[in-house]
């Protein structure tokens, strides 16, 4: 029956009609239906998918353009904090450098002493060379001793970018006590009491804007006083903050304090009790302590006189860390 059967197959009769009717076109004919849904959805899909590209493709291109002008306004933003950041540490110098020509006089008198004293004895025949040796000497450190005043000034003035170093927080304190009292006209007495450990006194951060802070506290303390009619001695503590790997510097002052609405009001742009004040010193502080990571805040002492402002820094890493190569 092979033969039979294979006549049968190729001519697709019972038993092989099954194959004429599962042809391709029995299959078309039998699923145009289903095929053309198939292919509308198909095309549907197509359309959507390019539909959701344009509209990424118009999203990033407006998502780029806002980040751009984000960048744009961040930019502007910092150049015209770095401008009023400037103007404040100008400000700092107008009011504080009263005094620079007195302080600059001393050593421009005492160089003028000695070449005057080296002509008098040089027209008297008794100049020995020790004398002269020593004159020199003398005139020169005074001629340093202005130079370093002078150095101090312009680096204070300087427009510069903010930095992040390392830094001797005890150290930098005293030397802004000492442009402090070089500056200003009886200056009052400045305390510092240092009660950090000595690995514990690098901080992280831009030293003249620590500066800048520090003069200010000082210059308000030095007011408030003023104000008071006190002499009291300005107090300056370097100690460990609550919080573990930071520390605070806090100034306190035995002057005209504060109602605690104003103390309230004290860190606003503006606020100022002082005839001549622009009032943008301490909010200005406030900025500088904040980009730092830390915080500045004031509060009334427990004995209830003057006002006491404390502010906040990070300790470097390295003391954190400790990597003792680093350390020295
Ligand atoms: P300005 O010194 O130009 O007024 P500040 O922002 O430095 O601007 O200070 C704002 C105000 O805060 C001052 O006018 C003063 O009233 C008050 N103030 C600041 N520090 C003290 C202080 N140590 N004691 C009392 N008042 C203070």
């Amino acid at each position: 029956y092979h033969a039979v059967h294979e006549m049968l197959r190729d001519l697709k009769i019972p038993p092989y009609d099954f194959l004429r009717k599962h042809s391709f076109e029995s299959y078309v004919r039998e699923y145009w239906l289903v095929a053309a849904g198939a292919a509308v959805l198909l095309l549907l899909w197509l359309l959507y998918t390019v539909r959701v590209e344009v509209m990424v493709q118009h999203r990033t291109r407006e998502l780029s353009a806002a980040l751009a002008r984000r960048d744009e306004l961040e930019e502007s933003v910092s150049v015209q904090r770095q401008q009023m950041d400037h103007l404040s540490r100008l400000s700092i110098l107008g009011e504080l450098s009263g005094t620079l020509a007195h302080e600059l006089n001393q050593p421009l008198a005492t160089i003028a002493n000695y070449a005057r004293s080296l002509t008098r004895r040089l027209a008297r025949g008794n100049l020995s060379a020790s004398a002269t040796a020593q004159a020199a000497d003398e005139i020169a450190n005074e001629s340093e001793r202005a130079a370093g005043i002078l150095n101090g000034i312009r680096a204070f003035a300087r427009k510069r970018a903010t930095t992040r170093e390392r830094c001797d927080l005890y150290q930098l304190v005293n030397e802004t006590v000492q442009i402090f009292r070089g500056m200003t006209a009886r200056a009052p007495e400045v305390h510092v009491t240092d009660s950090l450990a000595a690995d514990y006194r690098w901080v992280v951060a831009d030293p003249l804007q620590i500066q800048q802070v520090l003069l200010n506290l000082l210059k308000n303390a030095m007011d408030a006083q003023k104000a008071a009619g006190s002499d009291a001695v300005i107090e300056v503590v370097l100690a460990p903050a609550a919080t573990s790997g930071w520390v605070q510097v806090r100034v306190r002052d035995h002057g005209c304090g504060l109602s605690q609405e104003d103390l309230s009001r004290l860190f606003e742009a503006f606020f100022t009790t002082k005839k001549d004040g622009m009032g943008l010193g301490l909010s200005i502080c406030k900025t500088i302590v904040e980009a730092h990571g830390g915080a500045l805040s004031a509060s009334v002492p427990e004995d209830g006189c003057g006002l006491e402002l404390i502010f906040t820094l990070a300790l470097h890493h390295a003391v954190l860390k400790p990597d003792r190569k680093d350390m020295t």
